[in-house]
C-alpha cells in the first residue's frame, strides 16, 4: 500500500505568474478511487501538473509526498527511513519509478518505435531507476558504468539482470491489452501514428496497466470519448484498482464516466482549493445542480 499526500499545496504560474493552487490538502491511498471535480479554470489540471512536476508552475507552499509501505514493490525490502519521499525533490521519472503514474510526456511521434518496445522500454527503464533510488551511494557510484543506459530493442540474450525480456514483455502486454479489450494488432503500430483521440486515452490507460503503479493520476482522461471507448477506457481503471490495487486520482469536469468509475470520494476543487469533500453522491448533485451551490456555500461560509 502506498499514499500520495498533498499537503498545503500552493503553486504559482512560473516566474512571478498567476498563483493557481491555493493549499489543496489531499491524500489518495493505494485501493481507493477519488473524482477531483470542478468548473474550467479551478485548479485541476494544474494540480496534476505540479504532481508530475511540470516546470510551467513554482511551488511556493506546501508538499508532494508519496508514503511507501516496507514491501510496496515485489522484491524490494524498503527501509523505515526511504518510506517517505518529497515528490518535488524528485525528478518526473524518479516520481514514476516510486509507483506514481502520471501519464506520458512522450513525442508525438517517434519513427520506427513500436507500441511494444516503447512500452517496454519505458518499464524497463522505471525499473532500473527504483533500483538506483533504492540503492545507496556507494554501490550507485560503483556500477554506474553498467548502469548507463539500456537498450531500446535488445535481442532476447542481451536482456540485463532485472529487466523484462521480449518474449516476457509480450505476455504481460497480451494479458493487460486482453484486460483493456484492445486489439493485439495495437502492439505492433508505432508510437502515436495515427491514433486517434480514443486510441490515446485508451493508450494511456494500458501504459497505466503495464507501470503498475500505486496511484495512478488522470486527467479529463474521459474528454471527447464516444460511449462505447468510454466504457472500455472505464474498465481499464477499474481493473487498475481491482486487479492492482492501485488508487487512482481521476480528474473530470463530467459526471459521465463516473457511472463507469465509482469513486469512493469526491472531491470539489474552487478557485485552487478543495471546497467540498464527500462520496458518490456529491458528483451526482453536481450534475444535477452544477457548481454554483458550492461555490456559493463556500463563499457563504467563508
Ligand atoms: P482546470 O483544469 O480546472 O480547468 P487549470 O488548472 O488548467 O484549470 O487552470 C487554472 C487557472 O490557471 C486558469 O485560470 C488558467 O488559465 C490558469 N493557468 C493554468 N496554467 C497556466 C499557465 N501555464 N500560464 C498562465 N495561466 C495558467
Ligand atoms: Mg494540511
Ligand atoms: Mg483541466
Amino acid at each position: 500500500m502506498a499514499r500520495l499526500e498533498l499537503d498545503d499545496l500552493h503553486a504559482e504560474v512560473a516566474e512571478g505568474g498567476e498563483k493557481i493552487l491555493d493549499g489543496v490538502d489531499l491524500e489518495v491511498q493505494s485501493g481507493e478511487i477519488h473524482a477531483l471535480m470542478g468548473p474550467n479554470g479551478s485548479g485541476k489540471s494544474t494540480t496534476a501538473k505540479v504532481i508530475a512536476g511540470h516546470p510551467a508552475y513554482e511551488v511556493t507552499e506546501g508538499a508532494v509526498r508519496i508514503h511507501l509501505d516496507e514491501d510496496e514493490f515485489d522484491g524490494v525490502e524498503i527501509p523505515d527511513e526511504m518510506r517517505t519521499w518529497d515528490l518535488l525533490d524528485l525528478e518526473p521519472n524518479e516520481r514514476a519509478a516510486l509507483g506514481v503514474f502520471l501519464g506520458f510526456q512522450y513525442p508525438a511521434e517517434i519513427e520506427g518505435v513500436t507500441m511494444v518496445n516503447f512500452l517496454r522500454t519505458a518499464l524497463n527503464a522505471k525499473l532500473d531507476e527504483r533500483e538506483e533510488l533504492f540503492e545507496d551511494d556507494e554501490a550507485a557510484s560503483d556500477d554506474e558504468e553498467e548502469d548507463a543506459g539500456y537498450e531500446t530493442s535488445p535481442m532476447e540474450g542481451d536482456v540485463e539482470e532485472g529487466e523484462v525480456g521480449v518474449a516476457e514483455f509480450q505476455e504481460i502486454m497480451s494479458e493487460k491489452m486482453e484486460q483493456l479489450d484492445m486489439d493485439a494488432e495495437f502492439a505492433q503500430r508505432y508510437l502515436n501514428a495515427g491514433f486517434s483521440g480514443g486510441e490515446k486515452k485508451q493508450n494511456e490507460v494500458l501504459q497505466a496497466a503495464i507501470l503498475e503503479p500505486s496511484v495512478a493520476v488522470l486527467d479529463e482522461i474521459d474528454s471527447g470519448l464516444d460511449i462505447d471507448r468510454l466504457q472500455d477506457v472505464s474498465t481499464g481503471i477499474n481493473a487498475l484498482r481491482d486487479e492492482q490495487g492501485a488508487g487512482i486520482l481521476q480528474i473530470t469536469h463530467y459526471q459521465r464516466i463516473l457511472d463507469y468509475v465509482e469513486p469512493d470520494h469526491v472531491h470539489i476543487m474552487l478557485d485552487g482549493k478543495i471546497a467540498k469533500s464527500g462520496d458518490a453522491d456529491l458528483a451526482r448533485k453536481l450534475e444535477d445542480e452544477g457548481y454554483d451551490w458550492v461555490r456559493e456555500e463556500t463563499y457563504e461560509t467563508a
